[in-house]
């Protein structure tokens, strides 16, 4: 059999470099979530449908002008970074200004989704998804066929992490890791952690929105504090909304022809060859 070379080609990143991309992932989400909530500031009378499709236009203005003034300034962020601080950032509105407006038993679910999701996303960007080896896209490929061995079919090369992956799915960007045989339960399960805590947080900002509309309409409307509300429960809607796009996770398949009314479970083809 012929001999596969272990070894690690992926160097750790340096930490200057990792405290650059972490800062331009941070003043990359507070600039797109303070450019959100002008849309509440400024159409606070207009339908919530209105308010998402300004906040997709918002987010698409700022996303563009964030990577041209990245590839001006020769700068760039991370993914997963970008996530990461969205997390915190919404964990902070809701601390400072929902909380005291939300029922201690949604206070708790809350809290405990969001800290389940922080651990989860912290376990899948260090989890190992199965990884093979490290090298190039030919050296492995090579060795298989000329083997005729089962592991050249069931591994595969990931240009980014440029590693073999066993049973690899795709590559997540968010996650900033392959997503393979090992970690492809966790991947499910922080999908649906993603969901459930989006979900409740429009929960609690709707308990927040309709209980200041009865105190003060005016502050809601006004406020830095009213209008991040807003913002960040139109961005959570927006995220489930982008996220509920069963088609996308091959996985969930099953389920979808469930709520079709059949039950005759079908086999799925990943769309990430
Ligand atoms: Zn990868």
């Amino acid at each position: 059999m012929a001999q596969i070379k272990l070894h690690d080609q992926r160097k750790p990143l340096e930490l200057w470099k990792l405290i650059g991309r972490c800062t331009v992932s941070c003043i990359s989400v507070l600039l797109s979530q303070f450019a959100l909530s002008l849309v509440p500031r400024f159409f606070s009378a207009s339908p919530l449908f209105i308010q998402l499709i300004l906040s997709a236009l918002v987010l698409l203005v700022v996303v563009g002008l964030g990577r041209c003034s990245k590839r001006l300034l020769g700068v760039s962020g991370s993914a997963s970074a970008f996530v990461f601080f969205n997390i915190l950032f919404i964990w902070a509105v809701y601390l400072a200004v929902l909380r005291p407006a939300v029922s201690c038993l949604m206070d708790i679910a809350f809290n405990g989704a969001i800290i389940m999701l922080i651990i989860g996303l912290c376990s899948i960007m260090s989890s190992n998804p199965g990884l093979v080896t490290y090298g190039s896209s030919d050296e492995l490929v090579e060795s298989s066929v000329a083997e005729g061995s089962v592991l050249g079919r069931r591994v595969r090369y990931c240009r980014i992490c440029k590693g073999y992956i066993k049973g690899f799915d795709h590559h997540c960007p968010a996650f900033g890791n392959c997503i393979g045989q090992n970690n492809h339960v966790l991947f499910m399960v922080l999908l649906l952690g993603f969901l459930s805590t989006e979900a409740s947080y429009v929960v609690c900002s709707s308990q927040f929105a309709a209980k200041s509309q009865i105190v003060d309409r005016t502050r809601l409307e006004t406020s830095l504090s009213g209008n991040l509300a807003i913002s960040t429960m139109l961005f959570s809607i927006f995220q489930l909304l982008w996220q509920i796009n069963w088609e996308k996770y091959p996985e969930f398949q099953d389920v979808v022809h469930f709520q079709q009314g059949k039950y005759i479970s079908t086999h799925y083809s990943s769309k990430f060859p």
